[in-house]
């Protein structure tokens, strides 16, 4: 069922409690914390916007980091305020409380189209207890509630679930913001009757985080592709040997049910033929966690099975053809999870490939490319290529869940379409 948009909530001069994702990246230099990357805010842009220019009152609540329901200095959303009163190149008013007396009263006195940021909503404990008590202060600030943070609808906390509950008890509305419609529209809708064929390409460390998606897009896909040190769990289950890659030997039967699933309903399944190995060799050096750090030398190709001193860390060249090839013809993609450990560029090229392949079949094929969020975002982002394709989402956690088809309790709570 399509939840209530934005669009259609009369807000002039109402109060509007807005949960946005502004977990964004900070740093502090000279003894100032800045944000590094204000990709995060300027998404929330086009619904602040809407709501602004109807004559909304907006209050907008987010988390920062892990303050484990303490306060935190460091981690205050002021320096996200003052970012966001500059991207928008207008005053955004701040208090350094959620809720309570100075938080409402700050809420109260804001005038039409006017903004306030309220401080971290993780300073309490009880936002992520989704604590009745602290949601229903939290509804004191608002006469309407939107979700925008897509990113943090996985979440049943107070100020994602909790608050739109209570509002809607008292007949207030829960509406979706512009952003989180954009996010159930394109992996929702529009992957429930895809253009045909429907290409699905999975990467990325696990099997097992990936598994139940896998399990549920063999029932639409076309083609199921899969890279990252996921497939060594699949060349496992197939018998074959995968040296000291990074693999799940106690997952190999989830993969040859899948294999095996794919098989059944006609789904192309396809695994790298070759990959791109190093041998790691121990250094002196510890990482933070007090492990040895490993140099990976000498990166060559292999076809087939992984010697026993290598690593498996990125797919091959004749791989990369034969997934550009399915790729190019596709008509809808949907892709998640790097094909290798893109972080180190000598073993991005394959998961560069792939974007490439990704936007050429967007820009040239007609192609729908929807970018299921986390690392394969980062990867295009790198790339350059993030505004070339059709949809690159915003979530993480958020978007593997929905992928699942696990309701998201942030979407549960907002109201149905009339
Ligand atoms: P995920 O969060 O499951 O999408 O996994 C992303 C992570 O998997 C990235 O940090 C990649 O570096 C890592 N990764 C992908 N392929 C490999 C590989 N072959 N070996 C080691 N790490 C990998």
């Amino acid at each position: 069922m399509a939840k209530l948009s934005v669009r259609d909530v009369d807000v002039s001069g109402r109060r509007v409690l807005m949960r946005v994702d502004y977990n964004v990246p900070i740093e502090e230099k000279n003894g100032v914390i800045v944000v590094n990357d204000s990709t995060r805010i300027k998404e929330t842009l086009p619904t602040l916007n809407l709501l602004t220019g109807k004559g909304a009152r907006l209050i907008l609540a987010a988390h920062l980091g892990r303050p484990d329901g303490k306060r935190e200095p460091g981690l205050s959303l002021k320096p996200v305020a003052e970012k966001l009163a500059e991207l928008l190149g207008k005053p955004v008013q701040f208090v350094d409380e959620t809720v309570g007396p100075k938080a409402e009263a700050a809420a109260n006195a804001l005038k039409n189209g006017e903004i306030l940021v309220v401080e971290n909503v993780r300073f309490h404990a009880e936002e992520e207890a989704n604590d009745p008590v602290f949601a229903a202060q939290l509804s004191r600030l608002a006469d309407v509630y939107v979700n925008d943070a897509f990113g943090a609808a996985h979440r049943a906390h107070a100020s994602t679930s909790g608050v739109a509950r209570i509002i809607r008890a008292w007949g207030g509305q829960a509406a979706a913001g512009l952003l989180m419609e954009r996010e159930l529209k394109f992996l929702g809708d529009e992957l429930e009757t895809p253009a045909r064929p429907f290409v699905v390409i999975l990467g990325g460390a696990k099997v097992s985080d990936k598994i139940k998606v896998i399990d549920r897009l063999l029932e639409k896909a076309d083609t199921i592709i899969i890279g990252g040190a996921m497939a060594y769990t699949f060349r496992l289950a197939a018998g074959g040997k995968v040296g000291k890659s990074l693999v799940e030997a106690d997952k190999t039967a989830i993969a040859t049910s899948a294999v095996n699933k794919a098989k059944a309903k006609g789904v192309q399944f396809l695994l790298p033929s070759d990959n791109i190995i190093a041998t790691p060799v121990k250094t002196d050096k510890l990482n933070k966690k007090g492990k040895p750090i490993f140099d990976l030398q000498d990166p060559r190709v292999n076809v087939g099975d992984i010697p026993d001193d290598a690593e498996g860390l990125d797919i091959g060249p004749a791989s990369v053809k034969a997934f550009n090839d399915v790729i190019a013809g596709a008509k809808t993609i949907l892709w998640n999870g790097p094909m290798g450990m893109f972080e180190d560029k000598r073993f991005a090229e394959g998961t560069n490939a792939v974007a490439q392949a990704v936007v050429a079949a967007t820009q040239n094929g007609g192609a729908k490319s929807i970018i299921g969020g986390g690392d394969s975002v980062k990867a295009i982002n790198k790339a350059g290529l993030g505004d070339k394709v059709t949809f690159a989402s915003t979530g993480g956690g958020a978007s593997l869940e929905f992928l699942e088809g696990i309701p998201l309790p942030g979407v549960v709570a907002l109201n149905d379409q009339p």
